[in-house]
């Protein structure tokens, strides 16, 4: 049992991670090791106070080597499902659970509401991970939509285990390549009755599936942890960083606005230290 778990590797994570990690803690650091490619992202950054005018991909090699010299290392996995028990959060990832006193969201803004249907057919067809769930779908046909390349492995693992797949790639250059994958246009609905049954393509057709993968860099706070409350694509906080679950806080842009450095890394300390004092209660 981790006494804390943190999901997110942008500034809000990391500058919890590092409070903890200070006061001796057994914590568990879900992400990516390139940290956060939103800070990657920022031509320039000159309101984090000490840095000076720097690139977002020089800060983000900073935030990287920091953590690497406080013995910080992300899990890189990320997480679909988290939920809460009386005394301790049950976290999935990759299939595989981990269980935690206290956690903190520190996941990042996440955009839109995903397919319409999405939300709908979640575990009755829709599924965000293809480690725990592909084996349901062997020798069948499915769908997935791929969000990125460090989603490509997964596609090519469905592959081989569903008889065809329909693949929606949200980007250029996607590189998956095998004789029963066929590239689609924009998923415009998830459809189906009690299951999932079919998909309404941008060009008007409709293609018969049994499952939709969504390989995405996150997942919307509320399917990741039924019963948070959201004002819209935000969650909810006090001053003291907690959720409406308890024992659950949130940091950084999952927030709200600004979408700033320093609120992110204000608030991912404000939430490990309260973190701290729970776990000490
Ligand atoms: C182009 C651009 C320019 C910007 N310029 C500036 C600037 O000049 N100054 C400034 O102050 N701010 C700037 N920002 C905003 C700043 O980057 C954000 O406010 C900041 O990165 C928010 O930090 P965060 O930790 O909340 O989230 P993020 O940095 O978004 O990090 C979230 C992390 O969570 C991980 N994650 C999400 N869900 C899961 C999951 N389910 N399982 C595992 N991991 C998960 C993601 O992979 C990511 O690593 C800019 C943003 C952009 C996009």
């Amino acid at each position: 049992m981790y006494d804390a778990a943190i999901i997110g590797t942008g500034p809000a994570g990391l500058s919890a991670a590092l409070c903890l990690k200070l006061h001796e803690k057994n914590l568990i650091w879900f992400g990516s090791p390139a940290m956060s490619a939103k800070v990657e992202k920022s031509e320039k950054i000159a309101n984090y106070p000490g840095a000076g005018l720097v690139s977002g991909e020089e800060l983000n090699a900073r935030f990287r080597a920091h953590a690497e010299a406080m013995g910080l290392t992300p899990v890189d996995q990320m997480v679909t499902s988290i939920m809460p028990t009386r005394d301790y959060f049950t976290v999935l990832a990759n299939n595989e659970i981990y269980e935690a006193k206290t956690l903190l969201l520190a996941t990042g803004v996440v955009s839109g509401k995903g397919f319409p249907g999405e939300q709908e057919y979640l575990g009755r067809g829709v599924s965000y991970c293809a480690t725990c769930d592909g084996f349901l779908y062997k020798g069948k046909r499915i769908a997935v939509f791929c969000g990125g390349k460090r989603f490509e492995h997964e596609v090519r693992y469905l592959a081989e285990i569903a008889e065809k797949v329909y693949l929606f790639a949200g980007y250029p250059d996607c590189a998956v390549d095998a004789p029963n994958v066929e590239k689609i246009p924009a998923i415009r609905e998830v459809r189906g009755g009690l299951k999932l049954t079919s998909l309404a393509l941008a060009d008007g057709r409709e293609i018969e599936v049994s499952a939709l993968f969504c390989l995405r860099g996150a997942v919307a706070p509320a399917t990741l942890l039924p019963g948070l409350e959201m004002d819209g694509a935000h969650i909810v906080v006090n001053r003291r960083q907690e959720t409406s679950v308890p024992g659950c806080y949130a940091a950084g842009d999952c927030t709200g606005r600004p979408y700033q450095l320093t609120k992110a890394v204000g608030e991912g300390n404000v939430a490990a230290h309260e973190m701290l004092e729970r776990m000490e209660s």
